[in-house]
């Protein structure tokens, strides 16, 4: 049996929640055009739509922000936030910006031109929008068993460098930037090897492509990698991570993420050219390069939560509690992508549900249902979340995954949180022959599964 692992915190301030009655839940779910990103969240009781800028943030945390500096320009927060990016990232030059997106929106500006192609492990969908916002095409070259839902390798978030190459070789001297993601969020959370960063670094050294880090989740990748590959077993994860950014020429973060705040990100960059071509950038879409689009406050939770998210103590206890929410799944005997990853926990939908068809939506179908069922909100990542335009004709196609995702808040809820959502999936299972499809009114839009809504088939 595997040992209790109490986590490094005890709770100094709680927040109420409630599981409100079945009937006002349908009528919440009907309400929301049966759309879980439109429910309202004093409707949902236990919410594992995301990860994203909903950590409990750390009493050093609070106290940061009654200790922020709002000056427009240097402020107090803004020398510290500089400070720990330098030294947790290695690289001197840094740019704020208000979440992950608004990196997205600078280097994209700076380095994107149209007909580029742009070669990432797998593009995390505002990544691939502001690619295609550019006018480039985004492609992906992960390793086969990335898209392998039964395959456990541990590195499931690694390129496959030879369909990295043949892309090169296709695209004569277009593809000139990488962004690898660690971990890739599309598969659950997968990681990427230090090895295989270093052999990404040195295919983009070899062709002139500039290598940027999607950064959001680097803590939990270096966590993955010191548990996981060899050579590197019981290193700290902020040596592995560090060593993994002196492979790249910069990084974009959202701290929503491995940061530990509620909105914040940054762009850090290694050369000053490249410092150069972001900044006007920077200046005219995040404000002005020494708040990026945050309240001085914001930069103090910030700095701090950076260093907070890379404490092994922390990070033991963060992946134990994924890793636990992902056996009580797979011990249900419920399809769930293998093995598991840093931040979530993701249902096959499509196996799930075997008896709709792809066109009723089954990622967004047994979203739904979960929230109906037990007050649970996951979000389905199905053909409509990754549909793309057909390079030949423009016309909107499914992507390959049906997909519901479980995502695990940071520092919010408990195991018995994620012991009742587990619950909740098992009882579905049981009866998922009674669960019906739903189809999409209106003509489809770009990163549709956010505003999109349904009716029942
Ligand atoms: C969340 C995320 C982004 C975008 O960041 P936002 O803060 O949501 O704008 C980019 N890449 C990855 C891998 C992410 O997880």
């Amino acid at each position: 049996m595997e040992r209790t692992r109490p986590e490094p915190w005890r709770v100094k301030s709680v927040e109420p929640i409630r599981l409100v009655p079945r009937r006002d839940r349908e009528a919440a779910l009907q309400a929301a055009g049966h759309n879980v990103f439109r429910l309202r969240s004093e409707d949902v009781f236990v919410d594992l739509l995301t990860d994203s800028g909903t950590s409990a943030m750390s009493s050093s945390q609070w106290a940061g922000l009654q200790e922020g500096d709002e000056a427009y320009a240097g402020s107090r927060g803004w020398e510290r936030l500089e400070r720990v990016v330098r030294g947790v990232t290695g690289f001197p030059h840094v740019l704020p910006v208000h979440q992950g997106r608004g990196a997205e929106t600078v280097y994209c500006r700076a380095f994107v031109e149209p007909g580029d192609v742009v070669l990432g492990n797998l593009h995390f969908d505002t990544t691939r929008a502001h690619i295609r916002n550019r006018g480039a095409l985004p492609v992906d070259v992960v390793v086969d068993e990335g898209l392998d839902p039964d395959d456990p390798s541990p590195f499931k978030g690694n390129v496959d460098l030879a369909r990295a190459e043949r892309v090169v070789a296709e695209h004569p001297g277009r593809a000139r930037l990488f962004v690898l993601t660690l971990t890739a969020n599309t598969n659950g959370g997968q990681p990427v090897s230090l090895e295989n960063v270093r052999a990404v670094s040195s295919f983009c050294r070899r062709h002139g492509i500039r290598l940027l880090i999607d950064a959001a989740r680097f803590a939990e990748n270096a966590f993955l990698v010191s548990e996981r590959e060899d050579g590197q077993r019981g290193r700290l994860p902020a040596d592995i991570a560090l060593e993994a950014f002196s492979l790249a020429d910069g990084a974009a973060m959202s701290a929503k993420k491995d940061g530990l705040v509620n909105v914040g990100g940054f762009l850090a960059l290694r050369e000053p050219e490249d410092l150069e071509a972001c900044r006007p950038w920077a200046i005219l879409y995040e404000g002005f390069v020494t708040y990026g689009g945050m309240a001085g406050r914001d930069l103090e939770a910030m700095a701090r939560g950076l260093e907070e998210g890379l404490d092994p103590a922390y990070l033991v206890a963060r992946i134990g509690q994924v890793r636990f929410l992902h056996g009580l799944l797979s011990d249900a005997g419920i399809p769930v992508l293998r093995p598991p990853g840093g931040h979530s926990v993701v249902v096959e939908a499509g196996r799930f549900l075997d008896h709709l068809p792809r066109e009723l939506l089954p990622a967004e179908s047994l979203a739904a249902a979960l929230y109906l069922h037990a007050g649970v909100r996951a979000v389905g990542l199905g053909g409509l979340a990754f549909s793309e335009p057909d390079p030949e004709t423009g016309e909107m196609r499914p992507g390959p995954w049906e997909l519901l995702r479980l995502a695990v808040p940071r520092r919010v809820y408990t195991d018995n949180h994620l012991a009742y959502a587990a619950e909740a999936v098992a009882e579905l299972w049981a009866k998922r022959a009674e669960i019906g499809g739903l189809r999409p009114i209106g003509p489809p839009t770009e990163l549709p599964h956010f505003t999109a809504t349904f009716e029942p088939a």
